[in-house]
């Protein structure tokens, strides 16, 4: 047997959704699915403003203009994240600063973005590692307290909440993705969550390439031109058709996924205590998304030898995050080393975790995981 550690879904639905978008014939972006969308987002967030973009990537970008910060300002970023956190920054010539994260819980803290905090801040992006964040709280209390803007990279986090609040939703931006790797997808996509109604009105603009083509086509202005900067971060419907397929089926996706994760669990716990490796912490106070299911192994090399063993059985477990200080262009950024975030980076495995994955494809995992064969 072969598992992959992902498989893209795409649902039948989707291909009505998108005939139905070609009938309309509407497909840049904008139309009913659109729409929907968001009007889902917004009524699930419990938010009013929520837009749809490109990628996460776009979203992050967008609320890095929005945020004002450019040369001169820093921007507190996780040592332990994707790149498009720190590119966000850098695209606006604002200088990305790496925090360590919690090793507990592989975000940043209150604690650890203390260590980066300097009379140049501006900007905290917190990322929600796995979709748990149960300090999210004290970190947006700690940003407020201190004047400083949040945007949280709620990539993996879509539905996951802390203290019944949803994530995404506590700071001043919230960005989410819809790449086909995570719990819902749309191929390649994102949405940015807005708290106020004032950067609301210049996100729309910032979105459509810098013109106020949105408030044109609600009839509040009698034509559009360009009144700010912007970019293409506008999805085609094709793509919003997929999002609401997925969206349609959420039901579905969420509790298979937190079914295969809690089956995971159960089943690696002896086996976990017995080898010395560390399972993800559930806190009390979140519910997770069940994006990724990881084991931190006690060393490096005990961490290669089962990434290799797994992939020599056809198991598709991957690493994680590099340090983004570690990296070749992140170097240059470098301030104060981050020990955790090399440490996770060095012990952490990802397991297949696909809703659609069946019992037998896991229990083959689990067997590979748990059983050293000569
Ligand atoms: C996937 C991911 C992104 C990028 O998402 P895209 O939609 O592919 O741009 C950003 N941050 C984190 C933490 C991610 O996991």
């Amino acid at each position: 047997m072969k598992v992959p550690f992902n498989k893209p879904y795409l649902p039948e639905t989707a291909f009505e959704f998108i005939r139905e978008a070609g009938q309309l014939n509407h497909l840049s972006g904008d139309g009913i699915f659109t729409r929907r969308v968001e009007d889902w987002m917004r009524s699930m967030l419990g938010v009013e403003h929520v837009l749809l973009t490109t990628s996460c990537t776009s979203a992050l970008e967008m609320a890095m203009i929005l945020t004002g910060a450019g040369p001169g300002d820093e921007v507190i970023v996780p040592s332990f994240t994707f790149v498009s956190c720190a590119n966000a920054v850098v695209l606006r010539g604002a200088t990305p600063v790496f925090a360590d994260v919690d090793p507990a819980t592989l975000s940043v803290s209150p604690e650890t973005i203390e260590e980066a905090v300097t009379a140049r801040t501006r900007v905290v992006m917190p990322v929600h590692y796995a979709g748990v964040a149960p300090q999210i709280t004290e970190v947006v209390e700690f940003c407020e307290q201190r004047g400083l803007s949040v945007i949280e990279d709620a990539a993996h986090a879509f539905l996951g909440r802390t203290d019944s609040k949803p994530l995404g939703t506590f700071g001043n931006f919230g960005a989410f993705s819809f790449h086909e790797t995570k719990n819902f997808s749309m191929g390649e996509g994102g949405a940015l969550v807005v708290r106020s109604d004032a950067d609301c009105d210049r996100a729309e603009i910032i979105r459509e390439k810098g013109t106020n083509r949105r408030q044109f086509f609600n009839g509040m202005v009698d034509k559009y031109t360009w009144v700010d900067i912007g970019s293409s971060y506008v999805p085609s419907e094709i793509l919003a058709a997929v999002l609401w397929a997925q969206f349609s089926e959420a039901d579905t996706i969420r509790s298979r996924r937190a079914m295969l994760w809690e089956r995971y669990d159960n089943a690696l716990r002896p086996w976990a205590a017995q080898h010395g490796f560390t399972r993800p912490i559930v806190p009390a106070n979140s519910e997770p998304t069940y994006h990724i299911y990881y084991v931190l192994a006690p060393d490096s090399a005990t961490r290669n030898r089962l990434l290799h063993r797994l992939q020599a059985l056809g198991v598709g477990a991957v690493f994680h995050y590099l340090p983004l200080e570690e990296s070749v262009f992140g170097q240059q950024f470098r301030r104060h080393p981050c020990p955790n975030s090399t440490s996770a980076s060095e012990r952490l495995v990802r397991l297949p975790l696909f809703h659609t994955m069946t019992l037998d494809e896991i229990d083959f995992v689990i067997d590979c995981v748990t059983t050293e064969r000569s």
